[in-house]
């Protein structure tokens, strides 16, 4: 659905890309996941990782030793926010380490990279150097490109639609309410506006809080980055109006904010970041949703094969396509691995997997090649083993956040504890054929709290199955 005119702009812009890639070969690199879904913590643990030479046995370049240094350098666009780095890292290591924010809107950010290259002429060329560019953004934001394709008054009816379902009903109540006390076709007037597009995003908050996730989208409702309260955020789906409606209605005034979200908001934002990225990440909590149950697995699905249909990028204008930049590999990462055993950590994988093979299925999804890896960022437990009954069961060892409660004990965010997390089970088809739920002993805890130094003396953060994912991000483009 993105127009003759979008791809001109983004051929154009990939042009000069090309021209100043002349230079310096660049990556563009696309972190997504929805709301929580580990971003920050990726992003943070990355770039730590590349400056610092972490501990990454699986990350070629670093353990073949070719990786000669990293370091961060201006961002080439300096009208988009940057990634903020040292306040994150100060979070995650200073005294008393603690989460660092999520990601609220799209930032970058640019790591030089030098490496020795193994190709056979590099010895004459010596040392390569190549810029990885970092693009956070909310995943949310993808689960708009169908609006592209939608009028208001369709988009109103499959939002009105899904709110009547009978599960919504709690949720959509007030806002259904609100919907027949004011009169669509009466004068415009902001105050209505207003009171319709705060009744709808509650709407959509609190569906997302009662599920695992929410798929609704506008996604800039829930993260609206810097444009919190614009008239393009204040709108709601209206019922279909049988009568010619005049140009002077709420009912004409919410349709256009409708349209100039899609133009000036979701489109350009095609267009600009997510056209140009040569690979993905797409970060999923897989174990949340597995431990909400059956429909928060069957919502994460829907999810998936949205944020799949957005990469599907085969159809662009011939004419221009070979100007387009094209995602050539997507990696999906279930993250906060260190919340279960490592014995269930290709479980976990095989899960994903399974998720987005029957995603990319309904999305006939064809391009990029795809994996599924299970991961963590940041690890923030230590196994070890109970025995109970006679039987010994493996454990995480970590600190819950305070105020986290389990089978009715509460946590002070200070005392250690032994948990036995539950089993992931063997085979992904149990869980999606008879729909058992997973009984997992599910619990937040804090980061890690002594870090170890290495020789250098910077913080070493430890990680779960992180360098395998570098690897399969960048590690060919440093080959
Ligand atoms: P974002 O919204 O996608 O940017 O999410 P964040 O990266 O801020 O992560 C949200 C929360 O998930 C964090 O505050 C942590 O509590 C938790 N989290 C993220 N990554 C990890 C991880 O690797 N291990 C653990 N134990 N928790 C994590």
């Amino acid at each position: 659905p993105t127009t003759v005119v979008d791809e001109l702009g983004i051929a154009l812009s990939n042009l000069a890309d090309a021209a100043t890639g002349a230079i310096t070969p660049t990556i563009r690199l696309g972190v997504t996941g929805l709301s929580r879904a580990g971003k920050t913590i990726f992003i943070t643990a990355l770039v730590h990782n590349l400056l610092t030479g972490g501990r990454l046995p699986g990350f070629a370049p670093l353990a073949e030793g070719r990786l000669i240094g990293a370091k961060l350098a201006e961002y080439p666009d300096a009208t988009i926010p940057r990634f903020a780095y040292e306040q994150h890292l100060a979070a995650l290591t200073g005294k008393a380490p603690h989460w660092p924010e999520s990601t609220r809107r799209i930032s970058q950010l640019r790591v030089v990279l030098k490496f020795q290259s193994k190709k056979w002429y590099s010895g004459m060329t010596g040392p390569s150097t190549l810029n990885l560019d970092i693009v956070d953004y909310p995943g949310e934001w993808l689960l708009d490109l169908p609006l592209l394709g939608l009028s208001f008054a369709e988009w109103s009816v499959q939002a009105l639609d899904r709110a009547d379902r009978p599960g919504s009903g709690k949720e959509a109540g007030p806002f259904l309410d609100l919907l027949t006390e004011i009169d669509p076709l009466k004068d415009a007037n902001d105050v209505d506006a207003e009171r319709l597009a705060a009744a709808f995003t509650e709407y959509l908050r609190r569906s997302r809080e009662h599920g695992a996730l929410s798929t609704l989208p506008p996604g800039r409702f829930l993260l609206p980055g810097d444009l919190e309260g614009s008239p393009a955020l204040t709108f709601a789906p209206l019922p279909p109006q049988r009568q010619a409606v005049r140009g002077t209605s709420l009912y004409a005034m919410l349709e256009s904010r409708y349209e100039a979200y899609k133009d000036r908001i979701v489109r350009p934002f095609f267009r600009d970041h997510f056209a140009r990225l040569d690979r993905q990440i797409v970060l999923v909590d897989t174990l949340r949703a597995l431990n909400a149950g059956p429909a928060a697995v069957a919502d994460l699905e829907t999810a998936l094969t949205a944020v799949l249909g957005c990469f599907r990028q085969g159809e662009t204008n011939p004419l221009l396509r070979p100007f387009v930049r094209r995602i050539d590999r997507i990696l999906f990462a279930a993250t906060k691995a260190d919340h279960v055993h490592h014995t269930s950590h290709d479980r976990l994988e095989a899960i994903l997997n399974r998720l987005v093979a029957s995603a990319s299925k309904r999305a006939r999804f064809a391009g990029a090649e795809t994996r599924s890896i299970a991961l963590a960022g940041i690890r923030a437990t230590r196994e070890g083993t109970i025995s109970e009954a006679g039987q010994t069961l493996p454990t995480i060892i970590g600190t819950p956040m305070a105020g986290e409660t389990l089978d009715g004990v509460s946590y002070d965010g200070k005392t250690e504890i032994a948990l036995f997390p539950g089993d992931l089970p063997e085979r992904p088809d149990s869980l999606f054929e008879d729909g058992t739920p997973v009984a997992l002993n599910f619990l937040r805890f804090t980061p890690p709290q002594k870090l170890e130094l290495n020789a250098a003396g910077d913080v070493v953060l430890p990680h779960i199955r992180f360098d395998r994912a570098l690897d399969y991000l960048i590690g060919d483009r440093l080959a």
